[in-house]
């Protein structure tokens, strides 16, 4: 206990971090501040922005989140109906989830209340808990568009605002929306941007919503953990199902993730394992927020021990203690084997990455390679063995037709349904919305709602879906672009 206190009197409280939130860190087993952590609490404690290069795994969650409990557990004014004193923006519900939980583990023993606004789930319990206004609102691009449109999050008192993997939000279509709820928040607020990647869009949304930022970077781009022993298994599509579960009969294999470029490759591979008497949660987009979350507290909480996932859906999860992740596929971009191999090999703990790699995924193979700046080895070379005989199968087309059937179902007899159902049709109806109000005009400050809810006329998206909520079946919501609904989750 001494130990760990003094260790936070040298670390965290030399940061500028005292009181509750110091005992809070402590409590939460930080016992001294992470690089990230080091560099940014500092000067956002000062009061100035943050343009960070960190992959999820470096600690950016409490990087950001300690100085804004800070700041606002100070403030001594009263919140407002609707409003978030501070915003955090975030590709994805799990990583939104994630980020509330840390928020709540750090804002233990202060009153500081928090939101979730997120696609895929209710919107009511999200319009009841914002009704009160909150002290930080975690949220999701999309849904959140759609609420302050609709005058139920009003972004004008909002004076600290976090983009969190905005180079993922960009990948996913969001960032015209980000670019409008920067705009409507206060103006004279502080902001951080966080991204694993720097590609010239997110410099280009840095320099138009950050004020003389302060540069912060824990790893070089692309670069990868260096306690992740990394390899590759030469193997053809058809071997690899014998080749996957063959490695996964290993009991050094604790706590396995195996990723999966596509939905249907995801589950493909799930209903494989169980044929091949393995139990795995899955985790991709087609599943509900409830499924995606119970698939993941399995396998977090040790009850699962293999979690199927594709790239955006696993994307910022933070499981503490994966020992290997397992690419059934190259990833399309290889930036995202960056991402996938980082959930293993945590906080200084070993880790392995092993890719299955097909001769046809050669050239991505060399992409990967590439940017990792390494040849990786070959573990196994299973090219000259005969490919095992097919099982017959004869009901699986037939699953992948239903699995089909119920999204065009939903679409026409069910308005309200999730984002990944709608993301799937183009949208046949008035095209070229825009959701966000006016002549292009800026949406900062008070009255952003309506400014939202003005004259749609489609700038900067691509073509979209329809909504599936009633009240914006019609003219009303005459557009919807790629929102909560992950290309390839
Ligand atoms: P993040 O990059 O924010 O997802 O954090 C990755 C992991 O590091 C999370 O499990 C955090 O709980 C943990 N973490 C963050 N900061 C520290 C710290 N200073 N000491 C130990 N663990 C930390």
């Amino acid at each position: 206990m001494n130990t760990e206190i003094s260790a936070n009197l040298e670390g965290f409280a030399s940061l500028g971090i005292t009181g509750a939130l110091l005992k809070a860190t402590e409590a939460a087993g930080f016992d001294m501040p992470k690089p990230i952590q080091a560099q940014a609490i500092p000067a956002q404690l000062a009061g100035r922005d943050i343009l960070g290069v960190a992959q999820t795994g470096s600690g950016k969650t409490a990087a950001f989140s300690l100085p804004i409990l800070a700041r606002i557990s100070a403030l001594g004014t009263k919140r407002l109906p609707r409003t978030a004193r501070a915003l955090i923006l975030a590709p994805t519900r799990e990583l939104a989830v994630q980020i509330e939980e840390t928020i709540r583990v750090l804002a233990k023993g202060m009153h500081i209340s928090t939101a979730l606004v997120l696609g895929g789930v209710s919107r009511n319990s999200q319009v009841k808990r914002m009704a009160p206004g909150v002290d930080i609102l975690i949220a999701t691009p999309g849904r959140l568009t759609d609420l302050v449109r609709e005058g139920e999050v009003k972004l004008g008192e909002t004076r600290w605002l976090v983009l969190d993997e905005a180079d993922r939000m960009l990948d996913m279509g969001f960032i015209n929306d980000v670019k409008r709820i920067a705009k409507a928040t206060h103006a004279d607020r502080q902001t951080a941007l966080f991204s694993a990647t720097m590609p010239a869009e997110i410099e280009q949304l840095a320099r138009g919503i950050l004020k003389d930022p302060v540069h912060v970077e824990v790893a070089p781009q692309g670069t990868t953990a260096a306690e992740i022993k990394q390899s590759v298994v030469l193997a053809r599509l058809k071997q690899k199902r014998k080749v996957l579960s063959t490695m996964l009969a290993d009991p050094a294999m604790s706590s396995v993730m195996v990723f999966a470029r596509t939905k249907h490759g995801a589950d493909r591979v799930v209903r494989d394992l169980e044929r091949d008497g393995f139990k795995a949660a899955v985790i991709h987009g087609n599943k509900s927020q409830n499924a995606r979350q119970k698939a993941l507290n399995g396998f977090r909480d040790g009850s699962m021990r293999i979690l199927v996932a594709t790239d955006i859906a696993a994307r910022g999860i933070d499981v503490p203690g994966i020992s290997h992740v397992i690419n059934f596929d190259l990833p399309d971009e290889a930036e995202s084997y960056v991402h996938r191999i980082g959930r293993t090999g945590r906080n200084g703990a070993s880790g392995t990455a092993i890719t299955l790699c097909d001769p046809n995924e050669n050239a991505k193979l060399r992409s990967v390679e590439r940017i990792i700046r390494m040849k990786l080895p070959v573990l196994a070379d299973h090219l000259g063995e005969p490919d095992p005989q097919p099982e017959p199968r004869s009901h699986e087309p037939r699953e992948d037709r239903d699995a089909a059937r119920p999204r065009e179902h939903h679409r026409a007899g069910r308005p309200g349904g999730d984002k990944q159902r709608q993301g799937k049709k183009p949208f046949s109806g008035k095209p070229g919305g825009k959701r966000f109000g006016g002549q292009g005009e800026r949406f900062g400050g008070q009255g952003d709602q309506q400014r939202f809810a003005g004259n749609p006329t489609g700038e900067g998206r691509p073509a979209g879906q329809p909504n599936g909520e009633k009240r914006f079946a019609g003219k009303k919501r005459p557009f919807r672009g790629r929102r909560n609904a992950p290309r390839a989750a």
